[in-house]
Formats: structure tokens, C-alpha cells, sequence
């Protein structure tokens, strides 16, 4: 299965991967499809959204931890990263895009980010195609 490794380098951090999805998309040659981009990571997630202007993963990333503090009343779950399971599950685990005429079918602001929520780590990010038939 085509398979992204992506190192982050802070505890809460944006990794944008619309290039290297789009790698994989050429390398497999293929023409109208859909991708699934998934993780499989409890405390990262995956998302669409803005790649233009900085200032908005910044703000996604401030208003999470404004949503999610790190330190809570409540918590219970012993390894301490309770908000960062969490801010996975908010953006989720996969996405899907379209595919076109090999390419991926995103809007003019859109990227893929891998989300990190308990960086710095080494992170998979699994690629499939699902093939028009
Ligand atoms: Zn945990």
C-alpha cells in the first residue's frame, strides 16, 4: 500500500502532504479515481483546508487548544495526552479526494495536512485508490 512517513517536529503541528499524495497519484498512474489518506494514529489526524495563507493553521491550531486544553480537571487517562486523542478524532482519521486526469481535484486554497497532536514523532500516512471501474 502507497505509504507516506512524515517526521514532525513540534507536540501540535500542520504537516502539509499534498505533494507527496500527489506523488503516489502519478506514481500509480492513474487517471479518474478517489483517494483515501488515512492514519493510523490515535493522536493524529488528517484534514482539508487552507494552504495559502499561514495564518489559518494558526488559528485552527489555537482555537484547538483553546477547545482542548492540554491540562484539564476530569481527565483520567494515565499517558497525559487526553487532549490530543481528542484533536485526532476532531479532524478525524482519513480523507477522501477526488482524482482527475491523474491529478487531485482540489480547490485553489485547499491542501491535505497531516495533523500531529503528541509531536514530535515519525508518522504513517496510508494512501488507496479506489479506481473508476
Ligand atoms: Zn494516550
Amino acid at each position: 500500500m502507497p505509504t507516506l512517513e512524515i517526521r514532525t517536529r513540534e507536540r501540535a503541528q500542520f504537516v502539509e502532504i499534498t505533494a507527496e499524495v500527489q506523488r503516489l497519484v502519478s506514481a500509480a498512474g492513474l487517471t479518474s479515481a478517489a483517494a483515501i489518506v488515512y492514519v493510523p494514529h490515535t493522536t493524529a489526524g488528517v484534514t482539508i483546508n487552507e494552504n495559502a495563507d499561514p495564518d489559518v493553521v494558526h488559528d485552527m491550531l489555537l482555537t484547538l487548544g483553546r477547545l482542548v486544553p492540554k491540562d484539564a480537571p476530569g481527565y483520567r487517562h494515565a499517558e497525559g495526552n487526553s487532549d490530543s486523542h481528542v484533536k485526532a478524532s476532531m479532524m478525524g482519521a482519513s480523507c477522501h479526494v477526488l482524482i482527475e486526469e491523474g491529478r487531485l481535484v482540489l480547490g485553489t486554497w485547499q491542501g491535505i495536512y497531516l495533523c500531529e497532536f503528541d509531536g514530535p514523532r515519525t508518522r504513517q500516512v496510508y494512501v488507496r485508490f479506489l479506481r473508476d471501474s
